[in-house]
Protein backbone atom coordinates (compact mmCIF):
# COMPACT_ATOMS: atom_id res chain seq x y z
CA UNK A 1 0.00 0.00 0.00
CA UNK A 2 2.75 2.29 0.72
CA UNK A 3 6.65 2.30 1.49
CA UNK A 4 7.05 3.14 5.17
CA UNK A 5 7.78 -0.27 6.69
CA UNK A 6 9.61 -1.69 9.14
CA UNK A 7 12.88 -2.69 8.80
CA UNK A 8 14.57 -5.08 11.98
CA UNK A 9 12.15 -2.92 13.97
CA UNK A 10 13.27 0.27 12.59
CA UNK A 11 10.45 2.29 10.57
CA UNK A 12 11.68 3.33 6.94
CA UNK A 13 11.04 5.13 4.41
CA UNK A 14 11.80 3.31 1.51
CA UNK A 15 14.92 1.98 2.33
CA UNK A 16 15.75 5.27 4.56
CA UNK A 17 15.39 4.79 8.80
CA UNK A 18 13.41 7.45 9.56
CA UNK A 19 15.20 8.17 12.62
CA UNK A 20 18.28 8.54 10.08
CA UNK A 21 16.52 11.57 8.52
CA UNK A 22 15.51 13.20 12.09
CA UNK A 23 19.14 13.27 13.31
CA UNK A 24 19.64 15.23 9.83
CA UNK A 25 17.01 17.64 10.09
CA UNK A 26 15.36 17.44 13.48
CA UNK A 27 12.22 16.90 14.08
CA UNK A 28 9.02 17.16 13.34
CA UNK A 29 9.30 16.70 9.88
CA UNK A 30 7.40 15.51 6.70
CA UNK A 31 8.94 12.32 4.81
CA UNK A 32 7.30 11.67 1.22
CA UNK A 33 8.28 8.22 -0.56
CA UNK A 34 8.30 8.91 -3.81
CA UNK A 35 7.79 5.22 -4.86
CA UNK A 36 4.73 5.21 -3.56
CA UNK A 37 3.63 8.66 -5.20
CA UNK A 38 4.85 6.86 -8.50
CA UNK A 39 2.71 3.35 -7.58
CA UNK A 40 -0.31 5.41 -6.18
CA UNK A 41 0.32 7.61 -9.85
CA UNK A 42 0.01 4.50 -11.99
CA UNK A 43 -2.68 2.84 -10.32
CA UNK A 44 -5.07 5.63 -11.14
CA UNK A 45 -3.54 5.92 -14.40
CA UNK A 46 -3.97 2.41 -15.20
CA UNK A 47 -8.07 2.80 -14.20
CA UNK A 48 -8.58 5.06 -16.85
CA UNK A 49 -6.87 3.00 -19.60
CA UNK A 50 -8.70 3.21 -22.78
CA UNK A 51 -9.94 6.65 -22.18
CA UNK A 52 -8.88 9.90 -23.77
CA UNK A 53 -7.71 11.12 -20.14
CA UNK A 54 -5.17 13.55 -18.76
CA UNK A 55 -4.69 13.09 -14.95
CA UNK A 56 -4.43 17.08 -14.05
CA UNK A 57 -2.80 16.98 -10.40
CA UNK A 58 -4.44 18.86 -7.30
CA UNK A 59 -1.86 20.87 -6.46
CA UNK A 60 -3.76 21.95 -3.16
CA UNK A 61 -3.22 18.24 -1.70
CA UNK A 62 0.74 18.64 -1.90
CA UNK A 63 2.01 21.68 -3.62
CA UNK A 64 6.10 20.82 -2.78
CA UNK A 65 7.93 21.44 -6.01
CA UNK A 66 9.65 18.38 -6.13
CA UNK A 67 6.60 16.15 -5.76
CA UNK A 68 5.00 18.46 -8.45
CA UNK A 69 8.17 17.32 -10.69
CA UNK A 70 7.73 13.53 -9.84
CA UNK A 71 4.47 13.72 -11.13
CA UNK A 72 5.02 16.22 -14.31
CA UNK A 73 7.48 13.47 -15.11
CA UNK A 74 4.89 10.68 -14.98
CA UNK A 75 3.05 12.96 -16.86
CA UNK A 76 0.42 14.34 -14.92
CA UNK A 77 -0.83 18.12 -15.34
CA UNK A 78 -2.14 20.18 -12.19
CA UNK A 79 -5.32 21.39 -10.78
CA UNK A 80 -4.66 24.89 -9.32
CA UNK A 81 -6.84 26.70 -7.18
CA UNK A 82 -4.78 30.24 -7.36
CA UNK A 83 -2.33 32.03 -9.29
CA UNK A 84 0.67 30.69 -6.92
CA UNK A 85 -0.58 27.08 -7.28
CA UNK A 86 -0.41 27.93 -10.97
CA UNK A 87 3.22 29.42 -11.04
CA UNK A 88 4.46 26.23 -8.80
CA UNK A 89 3.27 24.04 -11.30
CA UNK A 90 4.48 26.15 -14.07
CA UNK A 91 8.08 25.94 -12.17
CA UNK A 92 8.03 21.88 -11.41
CA UNK A 93 7.66 21.26 -15.13
CA UNK A 94 4.35 20.94 -16.08
CA UNK A 95 2.82 21.58 -19.45
CA UNK A 96 0.19 24.66 -19.72
CA UNK A 97 -1.79 22.51 -22.17
CA UNK A 98 -2.49 20.19 -19.08
CA UNK A 99 -2.96 23.20 -16.72
CA UNK A 100 -6.61 23.45 -15.40
CA UNK A 101 -7.98 26.18 -13.09
CA UNK A 102 -10.67 26.07 -10.55
CA UNK A 103 -12.10 27.72 -7.50
CA UNK A 104 -14.79 30.39 -6.66
CA UNK A 105 -12.62 32.99 -6.76
CA UNK A 106 -10.54 33.95 -9.66
CA UNK A 107 -9.23 37.59 -9.28
CA UNK A 108 -8.69 39.16 -12.66
CA UNK A 109 -5.01 38.78 -11.90
CA UNK A 110 -5.24 35.57 -11.89
CA UNK A 111 -7.41 34.94 -14.55
CA UNK A 112 -5.25 36.89 -16.56
CA UNK A 113 -2.04 34.73 -15.88
CA UNK A 114 -3.86 31.88 -16.51
CA UNK A 115 -4.59 33.63 -20.04
CA UNK A 116 -1.20 34.51 -20.34
CA UNK A 117 0.18 30.93 -19.65
CA UNK A 118 -2.10 29.22 -22.34
CA UNK A 119 -3.48 26.65 -20.08
CA UNK A 120 -6.23 23.65 -21.09
CA UNK A 121 -8.80 25.20 -19.08
CA UNK A 122 -10.68 27.87 -16.42
CA UNK A 123 -13.33 25.92 -14.74
CA UNK A 124 -15.64 28.75 -14.65
CA UNK A 125 -17.96 28.37 -11.15
CA UNK A 126 -20.28 31.46 -11.83
CA UNK A 127 -21.85 34.27 -14.33
CA UNK A 128 -20.11 36.98 -12.41
CA UNK A 129 -16.67 35.00 -13.66
CA UNK A 130 -17.75 34.17 -16.52
CA UNK A 131 -18.10 37.83 -17.51
CA UNK A 132 -14.78 38.76 -15.66
CA UNK A 133 -12.89 36.27 -17.84
CA UNK A 134 -14.16 37.29 -20.89
CA UNK A 135 -13.83 41.06 -19.93
CA UNK A 136 -9.61 39.80 -19.39
CA UNK A 137 -9.52 38.01 -22.23
CA UNK A 138 -11.02 40.65 -24.51
CA UNK A 139 -8.30 43.20 -23.09
CA UNK A 140 -5.41 40.73 -23.82
CA UNK A 141 -7.04 40.15 -27.12
CA UNK A 142 -7.72 36.65 -26.44
CA UNK A 143 -9.94 33.37 -26.48
CA UNK A 144 -10.30 31.61 -23.12
CA UNK A 145 -11.34 27.97 -23.10
CA UNK A 146 -13.25 27.34 -20.15
CA UNK A 147 -15.29 24.72 -18.83
CA UNK A 148 -18.62 25.20 -16.73
CA UNK A 149 -18.05 23.73 -13.05
CA UNK A 150 -21.55 22.28 -12.35
CA UNK A 151 -22.80 21.52 -9.31
CA UNK A 152 -24.83 17.55 -9.41
CA UNK A 153 -26.49 18.35 -5.95
CA UNK A 154 -25.64 15.09 -5.26
CA UNK A 155 -24.50 13.97 -1.68
CA UNK A 156 -20.77 12.34 -1.78
CA UNK A 157 -21.62 10.71 1.80
CA UNK A 158 -18.15 12.50 3.29
CA UNK A 159 -17.29 14.73 6.23
CA UNK A 160 -19.80 18.30 5.59
CA UNK A 161 -16.34 20.63 5.48
CA UNK A 162 -15.17 18.40 2.09
CA UNK A 163 -18.25 17.92 0.56
CA UNK A 164 -18.84 20.29 -2.59
CA UNK A 165 -21.56 18.86 -4.61
CA UNK A 166 -24.50 19.94 -2.75
CA UNK A 167 -26.63 22.59 -3.82
CA UNK A 168 -26.14 24.44 -0.45
CA UNK A 169 -22.38 24.13 -1.30
CA UNK A 170 -20.67 27.26 -2.94
CA UNK A 171 -19.21 25.44 -5.63
CA UNK A 172 -20.14 25.30 -9.22
CA UNK A 173 -23.71 26.23 -10.78
CA UNK A 174 -27.05 24.65 -10.76
CA UNK A 175 -26.80 21.61 -13.11
CA UNK A 176 -30.21 23.00 -14.04
CA UNK A 177 -29.41 26.39 -14.83
CA UNK A 178 -26.32 25.14 -16.94
CA UNK A 179 -27.96 25.10 -19.92
CA UNK A 180 -29.10 28.79 -19.62
CA UNK A 181 -25.90 29.89 -18.77
CA UNK A 182 -23.60 28.46 -21.58
CA UNK A 183 -26.74 29.78 -23.96
CA UNK A 184 -26.46 33.61 -22.25
CA UNK A 185 -22.87 32.78 -22.83
CA UNK A 186 -23.07 32.46 -26.50
CA UNK A 187 -23.09 36.42 -26.44
CA UNK A 188 -19.12 36.46 -24.70
CA UNK A 189 -17.06 37.23 -27.48
CA UNK A 190 -14.15 36.44 -25.85
CA UNK A 191 -15.28 32.86 -24.13
CA UNK A 192 -15.31 29.48 -25.82
CA UNK A 193 -17.39 26.90 -23.20
CA UNK A 194 -16.03 23.75 -24.60
CA UNK A 195 -17.10 21.19 -21.60
CA UNK A 196 -18.28 20.71 -18.15
CA UNK A 197 -16.48 20.12 -14.50
CA UNK A 198 -17.42 18.56 -11.74
CA UNK A 199 -16.01 17.66 -8.38
CA UNK A 200 -18.36 16.50 -5.76
CA UNK A 201 -15.81 16.36 -2.66
CA UNK A 202 -13.02 14.89 -1.26
CA UNK A 203 -12.26 11.78 1.06
CA UNK A 204 -15.15 9.84 -1.00
CA UNK A 205 -14.90 6.11 0.41
CA UNK A 206 -18.10 4.64 -1.66
CA UNK A 207 -18.19 5.46 -5.58
CA UNK A 208 -21.75 5.21 -6.37
CA UNK A 209 -22.16 9.14 -5.54
CA UNK A 210 -19.64 9.46 -8.36
CA UNK A 211 -22.27 7.61 -10.67
CA UNK A 212 -24.67 9.85 -9.76
CA UNK A 213 -22.67 12.86 -10.66
CA UNK A 214 -21.55 11.44 -14.15
CA UNK A 215 -24.83 10.71 -15.19
CA UNK A 216 -26.17 14.11 -14.17
CA UNK A 217 -23.05 15.09 -16.57
CA UNK A 218 -24.31 12.69 -19.06
CA UNK A 219 -27.79 13.99 -19.55
CA UNK A 220 -26.54 17.42 -19.67
CA UNK A 221 -23.83 16.82 -22.74
CA UNK A 222 -26.67 15.10 -24.24
CA UNK A 223 -29.25 17.97 -23.64
CA UNK A 224 -26.70 20.78 -24.91
CA UNK A 225 -25.59 18.75 -28.26
CA UNK A 226 -29.13 18.34 -28.95
CA UNK A 227 -29.65 22.17 -28.46
CA UNK A 228 -26.16 22.21 -31.02
CA UNK A 229 -23.85 23.29 -28.08
CA UNK A 230 -20.19 21.26 -28.41
CA UNK A 231 -19.47 19.86 -25.55
CA UNK A 232 -15.89 18.44 -26.41
CA UNK A 233 -14.26 18.49 -23.02
CA UNK A 234 -15.25 16.59 -19.27
CA UNK A 235 -13.13 17.39 -15.94
CA UNK A 236 -14.88 14.76 -13.60
CA UNK A 237 -12.88 16.47 -10.43
CA UNK A 238 -10.93 14.13 -7.52
CA UNK A 239 -12.05 13.18 -4.75
CA UNK A 240 -11.41 9.69 -4.28
CA UNK A 241 -10.80 8.60 -0.30
CA UNK A 242 -8.12 6.89 0.80
CA UNK A 243 -7.48 4.41 3.95
CA UNK A 244 -6.78 6.75 6.86
CA UNK A 245 -7.40 4.48 9.96
CA UNK A 246 -8.16 1.24 8.35
CA UNK A 247 -10.93 2.06 6.15
CA UNK A 248 -11.77 0.07 3.64
CA UNK A 249 -12.15 1.40 0.06
CA UNK A 250 -12.43 0.21 -3.21
CA UNK A 251 -9.53 0.25 -5.42
CA UNK A 252 -9.35 2.91 -8.32
CA UNK A 253 -10.38 0.35 -11.33
CA UNK A 254 -13.69 0.68 -10.15
CA UNK A 255 -13.36 4.05 -10.39
CA UNK A 256 -12.67 3.87 -13.92
CA UNK A 257 -15.24 1.15 -14.75
CA UNK A 258 -18.01 3.80 -13.23
CA UNK A 259 -16.45 6.47 -15.69
CA UNK A 260 -16.17 4.06 -18.44
CA UNK A 261 -19.85 3.07 -17.98
CA UNK A 262 -21.07 7.02 -17.52
CA UNK A 263 -19.44 8.76 -19.97
CA UNK A 264 -17.05 6.92 -22.04
CA UNK A 265 -18.94 6.84 -25.15
CA UNK A 266 -19.26 10.76 -25.20
CA UNK A 267 -16.27 10.89 -27.25
CA UNK A 268 -15.20 13.94 -25.11
CA UNK A 269 -11.08 14.66 -23.73
CA UNK A 270 -11.50 13.72 -20.05
CA UNK A 271 -9.39 15.23 -17.30
CA UNK A 272 -9.24 14.19 -14.03
CA UNK A 273 -7.80 15.92 -10.83
CA UNK A 274 -6.69 13.47 -7.78
CA UNK A 275 -4.95 15.11 -5.37
CA UNK A 276 -5.44 12.68 -2.02
CA UNK A 277 -5.34 9.52 -3.81
CA UNK A 278 -2.39 10.17 -5.17
CA UNK A 279 0.17 11.71 -2.02
CA UNK A 280 -1.94 10.83 0.78
CA UNK A 281 -0.19 7.69 2.00
CA UNK A 282 2.97 8.71 0.24
CA UNK A 283 3.69 11.37 3.43
CA UNK A 284 4.33 10.88 7.12
CA UNK A 285 4.93 12.90 9.63
CA UNK A 286 7.74 12.18 11.81
CA UNK A 287 7.61 13.90 15.54
CA UNK A 288 9.86 13.24 19.08
CA UNK A 289 8.07 12.62 22.26
CA UNK A 290 8.73 15.61 24.84
CA UNK A 291 7.60 14.72 27.95
CA UNK A 292 4.44 11.42 28.86
CA UNK A 293 2.66 13.21 31.26
CA UNK A 294 0.17 11.37 33.65
CA UNK A 295 -2.84 13.54 34.02
CA UNK A 296 -5.79 12.72 36.69
CA UNK A 297 -7.76 9.92 34.23
CA UNK A 298 -5.45 9.48 30.92
CA UNK A 299 -1.51 9.13 30.25
CA UNK A 300 -0.64 12.01 27.65
CA UNK A 301 2.21 11.57 25.21
CA UNK A 302 3.05 15.04 24.43
CA UNK A 303 5.05 15.59 21.01
CA UNK A 304 6.75 18.21 19.07
CA UNK A 305 4.20 18.56 16.31
CA UNK A 306 1.30 20.00 16.43
CA UNK A 307 -1.88 21.07 15.10
CA UNK A 308 0.15 24.11 13.12
CA UNK A 309 1.82 21.68 11.34
CA UNK A 310 -0.44 18.95 10.56
CA UNK A 311 -4.27 20.87 10.71
CA UNK A 312 -6.23 17.86 9.77
CA UNK A 313 -7.53 16.17 13.26
CA UNK A 314 -8.24 19.44 14.41
CA UNK A 315 -10.41 20.94 11.29
CA UNK A 316 -12.13 17.51 10.07
CA UNK A 317 -11.83 15.68 13.07
CA UNK A 318 -9.56 13.28 11.22
CA UNK A 319 -7.87 10.15 12.63
CA UNK A 320 -4.25 9.41 11.64
CA UNK A 321 -2.67 6.13 12.06
CA UNK A 322 0.43 7.08 14.37
CA UNK A 323 3.21 4.28 14.80
CA UNK A 324 6.40 4.20 16.70
CA UNK A 325 9.76 4.45 14.08
CA UNK A 326 11.25 2.02 16.68
CA UNK A 327 9.10 -0.92 16.95
CA UNK A 328 9.05 -2.61 20.21
CA UNK A 329 7.46 -5.67 21.56
CA UNK A 330 6.14 -4.54 24.81
CA UNK A 331 2.24 -4.55 25.45
CA UNK A 332 0.26 -1.22 23.88
CA UNK A 333 -1.07 1.02 26.52
CA UNK A 334 -3.56 3.52 26.11
CA UNK A 335 -2.22 7.19 25.43
CA UNK A 336 -3.43 10.83 24.20
CA UNK A 337 -0.77 11.95 21.50
CA UNK A 338 -0.86 15.76 21.88
CA UNK A 339 0.77 18.62 20.69
CA UNK A 340 2.28 21.60 22.77
CA UNK A 341 -0.13 24.73 21.07
CA UNK A 342 -2.36 25.98 23.69
CA UNK A 343 -5.44 24.46 22.05
CA UNK A 344 -7.78 21.83 23.37
CA UNK A 345 -8.23 20.66 19.44
CA UNK A 346 -4.17 19.96 19.40
CA UNK A 347 -4.74 16.24 19.59
CA UNK A 348 -4.00 14.11 17.42
CA UNK A 349 -4.90 10.92 19.19
CA UNK A 350 -6.93 10.07 22.14
CA UNK A 351 -6.80 6.73 23.81
CA UNK A 352 -4.57 4.81 21.64
CA UNK A 353 -3.56 1.99 22.02
CA UNK A 354 0.55 2.49 21.70
CA UNK A 355 3.63 0.33 23.07
CA UNK A 356 4.81 2.14 25.94
CA UNK A 357 6.83 5.48 24.53
CA UNK A 358 8.85 7.38 26.47
CA UNK A 359 10.87 11.02 26.04
CA UNK A 360 12.96 11.16 22.75
CA UNK A 361 10.74 8.53 20.88
CA UNK A 362 10.31 9.05 17.69
CA UNK A 363 6.37 8.91 16.11
CA UNK A 364 5.24 8.70 13.08
CA UNK A 365 1.74 9.67 11.96
CA UNK A 366 0.76 8.44 8.68
CA UNK A 367 -1.19 9.25 5.31
CA UNK A 368 0.09 12.83 6.17
CA UNK A 369 1.18 13.53 2.24
CA UNK A 370 -2.15 15.09 1.54
CA UNK A 371 -3.21 18.50 3.04
CA UNK A 372 -0.66 18.02 5.38
CA UNK A 373 2.34 20.46 4.69
CA UNK A 374 0.07 22.99 2.44
CA UNK A 375 -2.23 23.90 5.40
CA UNK A 376 0.41 24.19 7.89
CA UNK A 377 0.61 27.71 9.67
CA UNK A 378 3.56 29.42 11.95
CA UNK A 379 0.33 29.35 15.07
CA UNK A 380 2.51 29.98 18.32
CA UNK A 381 5.34 31.36 16.04
CA UNK A 382 6.49 28.07 15.13
CA UNK A 383 8.63 26.81 12.62
CA UNK A 384 7.64 25.92 8.78
CA UNK A 385 8.71 22.73 9.15
CA UNK A 386 11.33 20.36 6.69
CA UNK A 387 9.75 18.34 3.97
CA UNK A 388 11.88 15.74 2.79
CA UNK A 389 11.79 13.30 -0.20
CA UNK A 390 12.53 9.64 -0.62
CA UNK A 391 13.85 7.65 -3.08
CA UNK A 392 15.18 4.02 -2.88
CA UNK A 393 18.48 5.02 -0.05
CA UNK A 394 18.66 8.74 -0.91
CA UNK A 395 16.52 11.14 0.89
CA UNK A 396 16.72 15.01 0.43
CA UNK A 397 15.57 18.13 1.87
CA UNK A 398 13.07 19.35 -0.67
CA UNK A 399 11.77 22.50 1.70
CA UNK A 400 14.58 23.76 4.24
CA UNK A 401 12.80 24.66 7.92
CA UNK A 402 11.53 28.14 7.46
CA UNK A 403 12.50 29.56 10.67
CA UNK A 404 11.24 32.01 12.99
CA UNK A 405 13.71 34.55 12.08
CA UNK A 406 12.52 34.71 8.08
CA UNK A 407 9.13 36.12 9.67
CA UNK A 408 10.49 38.58 12.10
CA UNK A 409 12.59 39.97 9.36
CA UNK A 410 9.00 41.15 7.28
CA UNK A 411 7.62 42.74 10.57
CA UNK A 412 8.29 46.18 11.54
CA UNK A 413 6.89 49.00 14.47
CA UNK A 414 5.29 51.62 13.25
CA UNK A 415 7.33 55.14 12.94
CA UNK A 416 5.67 56.72 16.38
CA UNK A 417 7.11 53.55 18.28
CA UNK A 418 10.19 53.19 20.03
CA UNK A 419 12.92 51.90 18.31
C1 LIG B 1 -9.74 19.73 -3.69
C2 LIG B 1 -10.10 19.54 -5.11
C3 LIG B 1 -9.65 18.41 -5.80
C4 LIG B 1 -8.85 17.31 -5.18
O1 LIG B 1 -9.59 16.57 -4.27
P1 LIG B 1 -9.00 15.20 -3.69
O2 LIG B 1 -10.03 14.76 -2.74
O3 LIG B 1 -7.72 15.55 -3.01
O4 LIG B 1 -8.82 14.27 -4.81
C5 LIG B 1 -9.97 18.31 -7.14
N1 LIG B 1 -10.71 19.26 -7.76
C6 LIG B 1 -11.15 20.36 -7.13
C7 LIG B 1 -11.95 21.35 -7.87
C8 LIG B 1 -10.87 20.54 -5.78
O5 LIG B 1 -11.33 21.62 -5.14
Amino acid sequence: MDDFNYQSGALNAEDVPLAKIADAVGTPFYCYSQATIERQFRIFADALTGLDATVCFAVKANSNLAVLRTLAKLGAGADVVSGGELTRALAAGMPADKIVFSGVGKTDAEIEQALVAGIRSINAESEPELAAINRVAKRLGKTAIVTLRINPDVDAHTHAKITTGLNENKFGIEWTAAHRVIADARDLGNVRIVGLAVHIGSQITEYEPFREAFIRVRDLVAMLRADGVAITHLDLGGGLGVPYDGEDIPPPAEYGQIVRETVGDLGCRLAFEPGRLIVGNAGVLVTRVIYVKDGATRRFAIVDAAMNDLLRPALYDAKHEIVPVSATNEAPELVDVVGPVCETGDTFATQLALAPVKAGDLLAIRTAGAYGSVMSSTYNSRDLVPEVLVRGADFAVVRKRIGLQTFLDHEQFPDWMDR
